[in-house]
Order: C-alpha cells, then sequence, then structure tokens
C-alpha cells in the first residue's frame, strides 16, 4: 500500500476540508508548450494567494499528455505543500486505455511528491484504443482504494453523462460510484436548476457523499462551447449571443458576472464547495471572486 508519512509538510485531505465548510478550488491543465506551462504555474502561484482548499490538475485521457500532468502536479505540490498558501494538489487520472501496473506507477510517482488525494475518471477513449483495465471509473476508484491510502473524488454530471440511456440508469451509476469515493466534482453548466435537481435525485438514492459545483467562467466561448456540446451542457442562447459579440474586456467582466452570479444561486442552495474551472487564466477566478466578497467560502489557513 502507497501513502505513508507525507514527505513536505502534514495537511488536512479535501474531505476534512469539506467537514470544515464550504470549500473553494481551482483546476488547472497542463499545457502543451512550455512557455504555456511556465504561464500556469505561474498562474497558481497567483491564484494560491486566494488561499483554496485544493487545486486540481487535469490528465489526458489515454495518456497523451500524462508526463506533463505529472510533472504539472509535482511542481504545483512543490509549491502548495512547502510554499505560503499550503493546500492539497488533486491530480486526474483516466483510467481509459491503461493497465494496472502503469496506474500504480504513477500512484507512486504522485505519492513521492506529497499527493493525497485523487479525482479518478473513465476519461473518454480515443478512436481503436483498447479500455485498458479499467472500464468504468468505479473501476478506477476501487483500485486506487486497494493501493493506497488516498481520499478520491469522481466526477457528476448533473445534466446527465452524454453517453447514459436515461436519466434513472445515469442516477443509480452516479450513485453508486459517489457511495465509493469521498466526494464528487460537477461539470461545468450554466443553469443552477441542473444542480438542484441532481443533488435531490442522488438524496432521494441515500447518497450522502458531497458534490462540489464545477463553475466555468467563459472566457473563451467558442471551445468552450465545444466542450458543452460534448458534454451535453445546455448553453443559454443570450448568454452566448453577449460573449460572442463582446471584445476581451467585455468578455471577461460578463463571464465573471455569469459566473459569480451562478455561485451565489448555489451557495444558497447550500453546495458544499465550489470548483473554478481557471482555465489557467487568473483574472477570471479573481474577478468572480473579487465580485462574492468576502464570507463565501470557508477560509483555508
Ligand atoms: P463513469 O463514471 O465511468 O461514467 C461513464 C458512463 O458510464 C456514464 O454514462 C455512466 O452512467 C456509465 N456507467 C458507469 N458505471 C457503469 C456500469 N457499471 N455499467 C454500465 N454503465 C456504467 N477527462 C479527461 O480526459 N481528463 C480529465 O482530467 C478530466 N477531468 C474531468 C473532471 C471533471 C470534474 C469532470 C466532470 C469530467 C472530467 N473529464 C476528464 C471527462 C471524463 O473523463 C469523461 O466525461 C468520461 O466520459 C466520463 O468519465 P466518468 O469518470 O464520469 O465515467
Amino acid at each position: 500500500m502507497l501513502g505513508g508519512p507525507i514527505p513536505f509538510a502534514c495537511m488536512a485531505g479535501v474531505p476534512e476540508r469539506l467537514a470544515a465548510g464550504r470549500t473553494l478550488s481551482f483546476e488547472y491543465f497542463p499545457p502543451a508548450t512550455l512557455d504555456s506551462r511556465q504561464r500556469a504555474l505561474q498562474t497558481a502561484t497567483r491564484l494560491a494567494r486566494r488561499h483554496p482548499d485544493f487545486v486540481s490538475v487535469t490528465y489526458g485521457a489515454g495518456g497523451g499528455d500524462r508526463g506533463r500532468t505529472r510533472e504539472m502536479v509535482a511542481h504545483i505540490a512543490l509549491g502548495h505543500v512547502s510554499g505560503r498558501h499550503r493546500c492539497p494538489v488533486v491530480p486526474h487520472l483516466t483510467g481509459v486505455g491503461h493497465t494496472r501496473a502503469e496506474v500504480r506507477a504513477l500512484l507512486s510517482d504522485h505519492t513521492e511528491v506529497g499527493v493525497r488525494n485523487l479525482l479518478a475518471l473513465a476519461g473518454d477513449p480515443r478512436p481503436g484504443e483498447p479500455v485498458g483495465d479499467f472500464r468504468y471509473a468505479a473501476d478506477l476508484v476501487e483500485f486506487v482504494r486497494s493501493e493506497t491510502d488516498f481520499s478520491i473524488g469522481v466526477a457528476a454530471f448533473p445534466e446527465l453523462h452524454p453517453d447514459s440511456p436515461d436519466r434513472r440508469t445515469d442516477r443509480r451509476h452516479l450513485a453508486a460510484k459517489l457511495d465509493m469515493a469521498d466526494f464528487g466534482i460537477t461539470q461545468f453548466f450554466f443553469e443552477p436548476e441542473h444542480y438542484r435537481r441532481m443533488a435531490d435525485e442522488l438524496t432521494d438514492l441515500g447518497c450522502t457523499t458531497p458534490v462540489l459545483a464545477g463553475v466555468m467562467p467563459v472566457t473563451n466561448p467558442q471551445s468552450v462551447k465545444r466542450f458543452a456540446h460534448m458534454n451535453g451542457t445546455h448553453v443559454p442562447e443570450d448568454l452566448w449571443n453577449r460573449l460572442e459579440a463582446a471584445d476581451t474586456d467585455e468578455r471577461l467582466r460578463i463571464a465573471c458576472d455569469q459566473a459569480a452570479s451562478l455561485i451565489s444561486d448555489l451557495v444558497d442552495m447550500g453546495v458544499p464547495g465550489v470548483h473554478l474551472y481557471s482555465l489557467n487564466v487568473p483574472e477570471a477566478a479573481e474577478g468572480v471572486l473579487d465580485r462574492l466578497g468576502d464570507g463565501y467560502f470557508r477560509v483555508a489557513a
């Protein structure tokens, strides 16, 4: 079993932070070029001043940017574990195309840099790619549990996963997966009702695992629309018309206003935490938090 003493510092994990109050977290992705990766690390350093409860780093399904994720996790972990603001770094890991031995090796690398929390995902196979040893996210959760003492998060889709045959089946699989996990994080969505409905359905199924709301300030409407289409996320037409007609400064303003308003509604509903998809753009996350002001999140030490 991997785990044991944390090399850099002892710190509360995601479940302990959720137990202490509403969490704030940021998501980063590891870009392809060295320059962009440097900028992403600068973004993480800058946003550390906002005291996130944890930060996550995405993973290329099929292992395309596997090395980049591992490297960025290590860099951010160094900053967040030994830097001024200490918080967990949560790598994403997709099971698709991986063998157990590969995942074991990656978990070992993450453990070396102080990682103790992970987001376990199925991932989407590339055309012709074999499924590997992990068909569903739940298979990966089971394996990571057997190999580590990590806390484990999973994905949730308020508007249903696009592969699900119907709502009931989606919610049944989601509740079963959440029951095995410590927390969930949603796909982005723009209307708070989607979160409320999902939360009610999970409660009806007896599921009590906290699910953080994933919120995306839309600074890049073209690519977000593409992702939304792939994920089955409903895109409000009026918002998109305004974003697409705006210049860069105005777009940032609209994006921050919209995300702050959504978070405010979600907090009124009692969400356990908000996960901001930063897209490595510090101004967007900062703009959202500035609009919200104090008192929305537990201020992490
Ligand atoms: P699963 O939970 O396995 O679900 C996938 C589908 O299978 C669903 O329709 C579900 O209902 C169904 N299902 C589950 N269990 C069963 C079962 N036992 N029998 C039959 N059907 C079943 N992708 C990346 O490549 N890299 C990332 O870093 C990344 N990060 C993400 C972060 C978040 C917060 C979210 C919401 C998504 C992320 N994704 C990422 C996308 C994700 O990998 C894809 O959406 C993928 O298609 C589904 O992943 P999952 O973990 O939800 O899969």
